[in-house]
């Protein structure tokens, strides 16, 4: 996947400023950035619920969008994850992660159940979502992302809403799997461990701007000014 020159105004605030990007099959690439400096923005406009202003995006080399040509979201083999993102409650497990498959049923079927095996769920396969705990309801909604066998991931998030003793074992898991699956993955955060334990790479982003990109530990031991080094500060 990769955007170029991509803007986006709201009136006269440019929130995201003329980002360019590329994430690779198989690696995951981290936005990192704080609250309000456009990592969201930039995900609606890759996953096309939200039009930029100007730029382009590419998947597999192919223009997905620019400002004349778009192609509907839903045509673009992109695997969604956010924070927020439910499951569907009148659904059971099974049916929520089959929800965007097509072709035959066995097919399905034994896509559904090697997906639940790789997060460890197959024993909840026909259960309801509600009594699921966060983190599971988390990793089928992981495997709902990845049935289709997307192309790009894009995960805004998706770790905010779980508590801290899951957190590093969901995030271990996720990444395991996702490397399983050699999609292109696009993470948003604003927490740098995240970002140092996930990303091949880092595009550390402030005021709608990509200021530094890089390899984690050369992003970490060589900031390049001073809003690069305060992202930072308070990791050890
Ligand atoms: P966070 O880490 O808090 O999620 P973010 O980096 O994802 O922040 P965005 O949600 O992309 O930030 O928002 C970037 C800026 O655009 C913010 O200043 C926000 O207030 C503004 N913004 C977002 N959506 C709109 C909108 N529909 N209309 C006007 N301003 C908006
Ligand atoms: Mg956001």
């Amino acid at each position: 996947m990769e955007i170029r020159n991509l803007t986006r105004r709201y009136g006269d605030l440019t929130v995201v400023d003329d980002v360019s990007l590329a994430v690779m099959p198989g690696q995951v690439t981290c936005l990192l950035g704080p609250s309000g400096c456009g990592k969201s923005t930039t995900l609606r406009m890759i996953a096309g619920v939200e039009m930029q202003d100007s730029g382009s995006i590419y998947t597999d080399g192919q223009l997905i969008c620019d400002t004349v040509y778009r192609i509907p979201p839903e045509r673009r083999h992109i695997g969604l994850m956010f924070q927020d993102f439910a499951l569907f409650p009148h659904l059971t497990v099974a049916q929520n992660v089959a929800f965007g498959l097509t072709g035959p049923k066995a097919e399905q079927r034994a896509r559904v159940e090697e997906l639940l095996a790789r997060v460890d769920l197959l024993r909840y396969i026909d259960d309801y979502p509600h009594g699921l705990s966060g983190g599971e309801q988390q990793r089928v909604a992981l495997a709902r992302a990845l049935a289709p066998r997307p192309r790009l991931m894009l995960m805004d998030e998706p770790f905010s809403g779980l508590d801290n003793r899951l957190r590093d074992e969901i995030r271990d898991q996720t990444l395991a799997v996702l490397k399983d699956e050699d999609a292109a993955v696009l993470l948003v955060t604003h927490e740098p461990e995240e970002a140092m334990r996930m990303a091949d790479e880092i595009a550390l982003m402030r005021g709608g701007r990509i200021i530094q990109q890089g390899a984690p530990y050369n992003i970490y031991n060589a900031p390049r000014d001073r809003d690069a080094v305060a992202f930072f500060s308070d990791i050890n």
